[in-house]
């Protein structure tokens, strides 16, 4: 059984961002949706078992009911860990890796947002790292994902209406921007190869 985990954080603690409606919405609505479906598809499956990246391996390409679920499941789990109370810089071998790949973390912030914003569609923006070390920026349609691939995710981004739409309307770019300010650089961090 898949289980929906806690926000690690309060609701309300970015008030200044994204509203505790979207939250309760988002998490105990969207995320548990996502959760409550896909236990119910896998019952009495083949991959019923198996661990989450496992379930998303197995399935893409060959059941997209399952991907989709699973694939969300996933991504909101890790999308919660991304977002921190407090706000913070990233530190140590994350900014020298930043540095390396983007130039400075303020280009790096602005070719993330540039992904996040133009993303067409509902989806995904993501830092990952590839095979060889180096990080990288890509969006992913739907409930793709970079879980189950070659790509390790470092720090994600919804930019499905339902994560703004409450709070923001259609300016996305505003969204995009308050992320700055709660992002969890610790977790990104540990996310590092
Ligand atoms: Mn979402």
């Amino acid at each position: 059984m898949h289980t929906l985990p806690e926000l690690p954080f309060d609701s309300t603690a970015f008030k200044d961002w994204t509203s505790d409606e979207t939250f309760d919405r988002h998490h105990g609505k969207h995320h548990a949706g996502y959760v409550t479906k896909l236990n119910a598809a896998l019952l009495d499956h083949d991959l019923a078992d198996k661990e989450l990246v496992d379930v998303i391996k197995s399935s893409r390409g060959s059941d997209q009911k399952i991907f989709n679920l699973a694939a969300q499941h996933f991504n909101h789990s890790f999308f919660w860990n991304c977002l921190s109370e407090s706000s913070s810089e990233p530190q140590g071998n994350l900014t020298s890796a930043i540095d390396r790949d983007f130039g400075s973390i303020d280009a790096f912030k602005e070719q993330f947002a540039t992904a996040a914003g133009k993303h067409f569609g509902s989806g995904w923006a993501w830092l990952v790292q590839d095979g060889d070390g180096k990080l990288k920026i890509v969006d992913t349609h739907d409930a793709e994902t970079p879980a189950g691939t070659d790509l390790t995710p470092l720090l994600t981004l919804d930019v499905w209406e339902h994560a703004y739409y409450l709070d923001f309307k259609n300016d996305r770019g505003a969204f995009i921007s308050g992320f700055w300010e709660h992002v969890n650089w610790d977790f990104v961090q540990e996310n590092l190869a």
